[in-house]
């Protein structure tokens, strides 16, 4: 699978439980909502339609590797964002640099991300 925001080709991570995270090695990861989900309610975060965010109807986003269409996307107070795709629900989450080689950093740097999305400190616990 490629990168939806540079079309390169992505390193596919696997969790234990079979969720992949698809890792950009510029970046970001690019997830399933249906797997991202199940990862945050493990980790006692809200899922996926907690992310939040306002939309940028105008902004330049990637486009889905499956669909096709382009992605929404949805920014932050902060300026923090990620990407959507309306049609096959996966999730962008823009990453900056180094990326990620396997899945427990994937993860955490995901679960950081959100984190962040939801307005927790990285690392508080609930
Ligand atoms: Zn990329
Ligand atoms: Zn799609």
């Amino acid at each position: 699978m490629n990168c939806p925001q540079c079309d390169q080709e992505m390193a596919d991570v696997v969790s234990p439980a079979g969720e992949h995270v698809w890792i950009c090695s510029d970046c970001g990861q690019w997830l399933d909502g249906t797997d991202l989900n199940a990862m945050l309610l493990r980790a006692n975060l809200p899922g996926v339609a907690s992310l939040g965010g306002k939309r940028a109807p105008d902004e330049a986003t990637g486009t889905c590797s499956t669909c096709r269409v382009d992605l929404a996307r949805l920014t932050h107070r902060d300026g923090a964002s990620y990407e959507l795709c309306e049609d096959c629900g996966w999730i962008f989450l823009p990453l900056d640099p180094p990326a990620a080689e396997d899945f427990e950093a994937a993860h955490a740097r995901l679960l950081q991300t959100v984190r962040g999305f939801l307005g927790k400190k990285p690392g508080a616990s609930r």
